[in-house]
């Protein structure tokens, strides 16, 4: 297919958070003319009170509460737009939809009616934005992805099917982007049923990817609250930097082993579809951002820093294992007979660590479910640790290159390390350390290794 240019913008809870917020956000997306798609995440804290009230809310002023901090905060934006008699119906069919639900969610809480509530955080900030786009005199259009956004039913992770979407995105959606700016939701989609999914926290950053992947864009952006990656989180190591560009790979695992900025499947369609992505600053345009992509000009031996905490740490040992074969095997066929997601491993001759994969998002530390440690303590000595962070060095060649490793222990010297992972990827290299002692650990290093002052 031959097309003009086309960017997808995605903008993030805060940059829609307020008539603020918006009117920055609606500025970038006039002031380029390829962008032709928008995407959007609900109002800042609406999905976070949605979630509350889809968890099934009894007290019925802490609901009625909810309900009008909803009401207020879509309000509050619609009164500087014009068109508010039409904005305002629309909000109300939607918090009275809300309301309905978060009844039936006291009642009883399933997760298809958590992802109906939640999915009108983004219906309604769809709405809005439509508007704010409009009032600066550009020809603007919502389009409602639920139908083309098609997702199997696991409600609360759905997996969209990617032919499906390029498929419907080619025949409904391509051509209104033609016509107007197109703004559509991030994060939900539907079923085979029609009934509304949602694709995890934080899933409309995927969403964007996949919706740019399926109209052929040239580029996606991710718009949120900070002027792109940088080499670690600036709160914990002051003197971190905006990264300009960074490759693919580095960038995907930085995201997989905790940089928030992007959500780990993001890239995913974006390197399928060789499609650049630039993340920046609603706030601050000018400010510039990074710029991810397939090619970059400079490769560093360390890139950046990332930090995971409560981790959870399972160690078995056994006699067993020395010049043995399958205990591994069974040692995963037990974890996979518990859905138990193993996200590291290191092994030695009669012992094995590993540590649990974090896939809720309370952010508390994954435990060991207890019939699977009962299970394994019949193969070998089972021993489970807390209070631990993951730290990743995320660089470039730095198995081939000579002094890397040094360079990183040196820093390390004082502190103790749980477990180091190294070799798999010539990415990263990373290691537990105790939970009290990670800020540091992430400060010393990023003095070491990236500040090139020192
Ligand atoms: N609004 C959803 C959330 O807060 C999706 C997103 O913002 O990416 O998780
Ligand atoms: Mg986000």
């Amino acid at each position: 297919m031959t097309q003009s240019r086309f960017t997808v913008a995605k903008f993030g809870g805060t940059s829609v958070a307020n008539f603020e917020a918006m009117q920055h956000s609606a500025k970038i997306v006039i002031n380029n003319p390829d962008t032709k798609l928008v995407v959007i995440s609900a109002c800042s804290g609406v999905t976070n009170l949605l979630v509350e009230l889809a968890n099934g809310i009894t007290d019925s002023s802490r609901k009625n509460e909810i309900l009008s901090t909803l009401r207020d905060i879509h309000y509050s934006i619609i009164e500087h737009t014009s068109n508010k008699t039409a904005l305002a119906a629309e909000i109300n069919t939607l918090i009275d939809d809300i309301a309905t639900l978060a009844e039936q969610a006291s009642l009883s809480s399933t997760a298809k009616i958590t992802d109906q509530l939640v999915s009108c955080g983004e219906l309604l900030s769809t709405h809005i934005f439509t508007q704010v786009i409009a009032d600066m005199g550009h020809r603007c259009q919502r389009f409602d992805i639920r139908p083309i956004m098609r997702t199997d039913n696991q409600y609360g992770k759905a997996v969209p099917d990617v032919a499906v979407l390029k498929a419907l995105a080619l025949t409904h959606l391509f051509p209104l982007c033609q016509e107007a700016i197109v703004v559509t939701q991030g994060f939900i989609g539907s079923d085979d049923e029609g009934n509304t999914t949602t694709l995890g926290r934080g899933g409309s950053d995927y969403s964007a990817a996949l919706i740019a992947e399926a109209v052929n864009a040239n580029t996606l952006e991710i718009w949120t609250d900070v002027p792109g990656i940088y080499t670690t989180d600036p709160r914990i190591a002051t003197r971190a930097t905006p990264i300009p560009e960074i490759s693919f790979s580095e960038a995907s695992e930085m995201a997989n082993f905790g940089a928030k900025i992007l959500h780990p499947s993001t890239l995913i369609p974006a390197i399928r579809q060789h499609i650049p992505v630039f993340v920046g600053s609603s706030k601050a345009p000018q400010d510039g951002g990074t710029w991810v992509k397939e090619e970059v000009d400079s490769s560093p031996l360390f890139r950046a820093l990332t930090l995971r905490n409560n981790q959870t740490m399972v160690t078995l040992q056994s006699l067993n294992m020395y010049h043995a074969y399958g205990f591994l095997a069974e040692v995963f066929s037990i974890l996979a007979k518990y859905r138990v997601s193993v996200d590291l491993i290191t092994t030695s001759e009669v012992s094995v660590s590993l540590t649990l994969d974090t896939t809720d998002t309370s952010g508390k530390a994954p435990n060991l479910p207890a019939a699977a440690h009962e299970e394994l303590s019949t193969l070998c000595k089972v021993t489970v640790e807390q209070g631990l962070s993951l730290v990743a060095v995320i660089g470039n060649k730095m198995g081939q290159t000579k002094g890397s490793s040094r360079k990183i222990f040196n820093t390390l010297e004082d502190y103790n390390l749980r477990m180091i992972c190294y070799g798999a990827s010539q990415h990263n290299l990373c290691f537990l350390v105790k939970q009290d002692d990670a800020h540091q650990v992430i400060k010393d290093l990023h003095r070491d290794l990236l500040e090139p002052e020192y």
